[in-house]
């Protein structure tokens, strides 16, 4: 049976990508080897490297003074990467707190400066953004999650402020335009919208860099990376190269853009499947709902398992929500297509004429 896969991450890949990537693990680019045993100081790889950054840029319209990095770790280790780098001992690193993901980076950060927790919607259990908040004259940088992956909150707008933004963009990079310059960091496991797990996008404004006196082992020192083009040591060769074919996909449908709006027609019809069935509620406040992680709950906890039932039945798979929200949730990510969204709607309608 036909899988449709609204896992939050390892992701859902396009199909293409996949068929690709499989070829590759066999034998690559005429090398006569599989992209899993070649060199990564070949120049077949030399090129997918060379692509995988020239590809970042455009698709994120980065302007002069910014790189992109390819890195180990996941987003986890940007938490204190970013700290380590930007903050100084006496700076004042200000964050966002909406939802687990930031409550972890801005821990690690309290190890090197100053942390300031400018607002945080932990009193609703993160369901919503908070907006109203003002950030210091003296800040060093706003930390913000655009796409809160667990609790399916996801920032509309990056707010004005002299300070640089440094943004966990983990689930929601290259699903819409950004206005690049408002960012200092941007950082993003690929797993959740870009490629498989092992490979962290980050995209740094050289600029931001050399502020901090403390010493910074090499490996996570941004410097480091920036200056042998993220092969200082051994990449991880094949998450890059599946990176890099889904950015190919990005490009040849219609970049960013395209993907906003494609994004915005599938978390559409969900949600009004949402709000017009009575069966169902959504979890997220209704202004700050992501296109990405659809998070919604049965009103009668009772039916729980008999709608995941029904979901395993049409093919869902990756329907049951975080522990810490409960109910369901819709990973919905740019690999998605609109007709497997509708697959669910469809299991939604008929599990509430059968139950409503
Ligand atoms: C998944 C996720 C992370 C953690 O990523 P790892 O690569 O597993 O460290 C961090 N932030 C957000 C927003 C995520 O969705």
């Amino acid at each position: 049976m036909k899988k449709h896969n609204f896992y939050a991450g390892p992701a859902i890949l396009p199909q293409t990508v996949m068929q690709q990537a499989s070829e590759a693990a066999k034998e690559f680019g005429g090398s006569g080897l599989s992209i899993l045993e070649i060199s990564h100081r070949s120049k077949e790889f030399a090129a997918v490297m060379e692509e995988i950054i020239s590809s970042t840029k455009e698709l994120l319209g980065l302007p002069e003074g910014y790189e992109a990095l390819f890195l180990t770790g996941g987003a986890s280790s940007q938490f204190y990467m970013t700290a380590m780098n930007l903050l100084p001992s006496d700076g004042n690193a200000c964050y966002v707190d909406t939802g687990a993901w930031s409550t972890k980076a801005l821990k690690e950060a309290r190890a090197f400066g100053g942390v300031s927790v400018l607002a945080s919607s932990k009193d609703k259990n993160y369901s919503y953004v908070p907006k109203d908040y003002t950030v210091p004259s003296d800040a060093t940088y706003l930390h913000l999650t655009s796409n809160n992956t667990i609790f399916g909150t996801q920032l509309k707008e990056f707010p004005k402020t002299k300070a640089p933004i440094v943004c966990d963009m983990s689930s929601d990079i290259f699903s819409r335009p950004l206005d690049i310059k408002k960012f200092g960091v941007i950082y993003a496991g690929a797993q959740k919208n870009l490629g498989p797990a092992g490979v962290t996008l980050v995209i740094v404004r050289k600029d931001l860099l050399n502020k901090v006196d403390r010493v910074i082992p090499t490996m996570l020192d941004y410097n480091t990376h920036i200056k042998k083009e993220s092969t200082f040591n051994t990449p991880p060769a094949f998450p890059i190269y599946v990176s890099m074919l889904t950015m190919r996909w990005l490009k040849e449908n219609g970049g960013v853009a395209a993907m906003e709006k494609k994004n915005q027609e599938k978390a559409g019809i969900l949600y009004n499947e949402i709000d017009s069935n009575p069966l169902f509620e959504g979890a997220a406040a209704k202004e700050d709902r992501s296109l990405m992680n659809v998070t919604f709950l049965l009103k009668e906890d009772k039916l729980q398992d008999k709608f995941l039932e029904a979901c395993a039945a049409a093919g869902c798979v990756g329907i049951k929500g975080h522990r810490s929200v409960g109910g369901f949730r819709a990973s919905i990510y740019n690999a998605m297509p609109k007709s497997s969204v509708q697959v669910l709607v469809d299991v939604m309608n008929d599990f509430g004429k059968k139950h409503g």
